[in-house]
């Protein structure tokens, strides 16, 4: 078997020290197995996404010395192949139609006596799961667009008890309402990150998805998706996220941990890089 891992940023904005890290730790396996590291760019966001970023990635993660193996991917160019994924949802029954607005939702949990809380805050309290046809056509006779959101409690009557194996963690079991009813699909792209992620690592024939710790949860809501659309199952490495001198965990956006702002202050990639935490596998 070939190792295999990718590095997915997306173009929103330069590299910083933790992308570096997610950077390392997919190049560094890939490498030791003398396997393949591949670029993909999430770019489903067209209105968050800007051209000049994918060709800063890209100097900023050669100047690290991380290369890539073929030509970069972009997911702008895959919408069809998250399309037919979510009509194979629909075509489950896994997923409905969701009309609500952020702010309708805000007002539903604050209302609510005791709203279903997850890792990140409140879920969704799952208004929409019990819309029925006549509502549904009425709004969208009204010009609502729906975002489609994973049924998660039925999704589970399918799939029964399903793991995940972690590098760091050993074998994990999957809470699939971990996150609750997840948007799979945005109303205003008709995709979204969970959704994508899982299609194009089974595409791309990722072995080893390797990612920050920060993203443990989702990964729960990825497994279920694998076994509901047939796809295989690849190993984790949930990784140590970047801490600032105080201990705090990095905010995505600190400007003076910009990659390139740090190799213009003189610093060498090697520097940079002993920054990095260690991962100690189990
Ligand atoms: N694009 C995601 C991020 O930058 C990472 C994707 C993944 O590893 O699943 O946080």
């Amino acid at each position: 078997m070939t190792v295999r891992t990718r590095f997915a940023p997306s173009p929103t904005g330069r590299l910083h020290l933790g992308h570096a890290m997610a950077a390392k730790v997919a190049h560094d396996l890939a490498r030791e197995h003398t396997g393949e590291f591949l670029l993909r760019h999430e770019d489903i966001d067209a209105t968050r996404v800007r051209e000049a970023f994918y060709a800063g990635i890209e100097e900023d993660l050669r100047w690290l010395g991380f290369d890539w193996d073929g030509p970069a991917m972009r997911q702008s160019t895959r919408l069809t192949a998250y399309e037919m994924a979510l009509e194979r949802l629909q075509a489950l029954g896994l997923v409905y139609p969701c009309f609500c607005s952020r702010r309708e939702i805000e007002d539903e949990v604050a209302a609510m006596a005791v709203a279903p809380q997850g890792p990140e805050g409140p879920l969704y309290p799952g208004t929409c799961r019990a819309l029925d046809l006549t509502q549904g056509l009425r709004k969208l006779e009204n010009g609502q667009m729906p975002a489609w959101r994973l049924d998660a409690r039925k999704a589970l009557t399918l799939t029964g008890r399903l793991t995940f194996t972690d590098l760091r963690h050993g074998r994990v079991e999957v809470t699939p309402g971990l996150l609750g009813d997840v948007v799979l699909a945005r109303k205003d792209i008709g995709t979204a990150y969970h959704l994508a992620v899982v299609v194009d690592d089974a595409f791309q024939a990722i072995t080893h998805v390797t990612r920050g710790e920060d993203l443990l949860p989702a990964t729960h809501v990825h497994r279920l998706l694998q076994e509901v659309l047939d796809l295989p199952q690849p190993v984790y490495l949930h990784h140590p996220l970047v801490h600032d001198a105080q201990g705090k965990r990095l905010a995505k956006r600190h400007d003076a941990l910009a990659i390139a702002a740090m190799r213009e202050s003189g610093m060498t990639s090697a520097a940079v890089l002993a920054l990095l935490p260690d991962v100690r596998m189990a």
